[in-house]
């Protein structure tokens, strides 16, 4: 679309990630094309996008599709068509140099047997609890699985990913995220490795070629009315107008998409909305990607609770599709959301504990290695956060302003639920 000539559009969708795509794509579908989607970058997708390096795909991070809602799957599939596997979890939580499979809670089995009896015992009692309402995460997890797996497993692999004190932290966001087997399922799982999976991940899906991105780009194939290196500067509520590159764009309605704290600070939002939006917090996640010389024995992914591990999470992500690494070689990121100051020197940490890890060798030539930073990775899920959020809201739907996506909603949440939003923002919308 000639960008010059677009100052006036009834939808202004803030965000070229999924959930704008979605957003667009369902306008489109249903014949409504007065439409704009406006993305700071020259390239859509956001989040969900891949890097393409020395025949190397990575995304940022690992991108998995979890479906779990027939209308995605079938969506996805004519997307995709026959560029889609379907791929069975192989994911482990490290446990002094052991690998036990995820979720911890129902794989005791696999941990040293005092460990084991710990978290059992803990476990048990906390079955028998009659504990009220827990006021905070630390309580929540201490009712739902008990002492000791709070300890050796909840307690320092939360506090670490959200860097956060669980006793500061809400419990709602874990619905899906945090699996829930119940205490049958724990003794049984403690007894021996369980036949059943747990979790909303247990089997997901991933393009055979072209990473996350090939998704990304089926999508934005459909849509027409796009506008790429579009940086949106200022929303101002009462005259519909917003500024993209200098140049003023008037809406009738909005979609955003964008961090909702970042909406809010960059437009006319009364001052009271905008000291709500001031204590929204997030994390930021920096990631490692590297490639080795060598095919490693593949995992999915690997959790790392430890306080001594300069990470909290390795993904492999050649282990997703061959298509992503050149044959004989392996790809992987590294995650983790402590601050880093110095890079070469975290690098430098990363790979000694990978390799004390046993998951690279001291032998093992690194191709390449770059870093990449997820400014906004995870909202804080502290007490302001659901009030803050529900106010702001409101005040935007007043406005003719609808919010989807993880970052749009300030939510935990993954990239079926934002394909979910945007269709979903698109039946309010007409
Ligand atoms: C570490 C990590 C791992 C994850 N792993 C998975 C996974 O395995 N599976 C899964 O389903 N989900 C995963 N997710 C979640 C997933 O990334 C999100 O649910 C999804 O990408 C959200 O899409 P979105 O379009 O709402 O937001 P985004 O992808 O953030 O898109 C928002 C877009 O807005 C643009 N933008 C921002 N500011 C401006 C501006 N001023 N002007 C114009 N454009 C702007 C951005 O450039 C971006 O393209 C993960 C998230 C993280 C942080």
């Amino acid at each position: 679309m000639n960008k010059t000539k677009v100052l006036h559009t009834d939808i202004l969708i803030l965000g070229g990630g999924l959930s704008g795509l979605s957003t667009a794509f369902h306008l489109e579908k249903s014949g409504h094309t007065n439409y704009l989607l406006v993305e700071k970058n020259n390239f859509f997708g956001g989040l969900s996008a891949s890097t393409e390096k020395q025949g190397f795909t990575f995304d940022y991070s690992g991108h998995l599709l979890h479906l779990r809602d027939p209308y995605t799957l079938k969506w996805i599939r004519t997307l995709l068509k026959a560029n889609l596997s379907k791929l069975k979890r192989k994911a482990f939580i490290d446990f002094d140099g052991k690998r036990v499979p995820f979720p911890f809670q129902a794989n005791l089995w696999a941990l040293p047997e005092s460990v084991r009896q710990e978290c059992l015992q803990g476990a048990l009692q906390a079955a028998q609890s009659t504990s009220k309402k827990p006021k905070n995460f630390e309580e929540w997890c201490l009712r739902a699985f008990g002492t000791g797996i709070y300890r050796h497993f909840m307690r320092p692999y939360n506090r670490k990913l959200w860097q956060t004190d669980p006793k500061k932290m809400m419990w709602d966001w874990c619905g899906p995220f945090v699996p829930e087997p119940d205490i049958a399922q724990i003794k049984r799982g403690a007894a021996a490795k369980p036949r059943q999976a747990f979790g909303y991940n247990t089997y997901f899906y991933y393009p055979k070629r072209g990473g996350c991105a090939a998704l990304v780009n089926a999508l934005a194939a459909k849509i027409p009315n796009t506008w790429l290196q579009a940086n949106v500067e200022k929303i101002d509520f009462k005259k519909k107008e917003a500024r993209i590159n200098g140049q003023t764009v008037y809406f009738k309605r909005l979609v955003n998409t964008l961090p909702l704290k970042d909406l809010i600070k960059i437009s006319t939002a009364p001052a009271d909305l905008k000291a709500e939006a001031r204590k929204l917090k997030h994390t930021t996640v920096e990631v490692l990607n590297f490639a080795v010389n060598r095919t490693v024995e593949p995992f999915h992914w690997l959790y790392f609770p430890q306080e001594n591990v300069p990470f909290y999470r390795v993904g492999m992500q050649s282990s997703f599709s061959p298509d992503n690494a050149p044959e004989g070689c392996s790809s992987f990121y590294v995650e983790t959301a402590e601050k880093i100051t110095d890079r070469p020197k975290a690098e430098k940490a990363i790979f000694q504990a990978l390799i004390q890890k046993g998951i690279i060798d001291r032998q093992d030539k690194i191709l390449l290695s770059f870093w990449q930073t997820l400014p906004v990775a995870y909202s804080i899920y502290d007490k302001n956060r659901a009030p803050a959020v529900n106010k702001i809201l409101r005040w935007l739907s007043k406005n003719h302003c609808f919010c989807a996506g993880r970052y749009g909603l300030w939510e935990y949440s993954f990239m079926e639920r934002s394909l979910l939003q945007g269709r979903d923002i698109v039946k309010k919308l007409l």
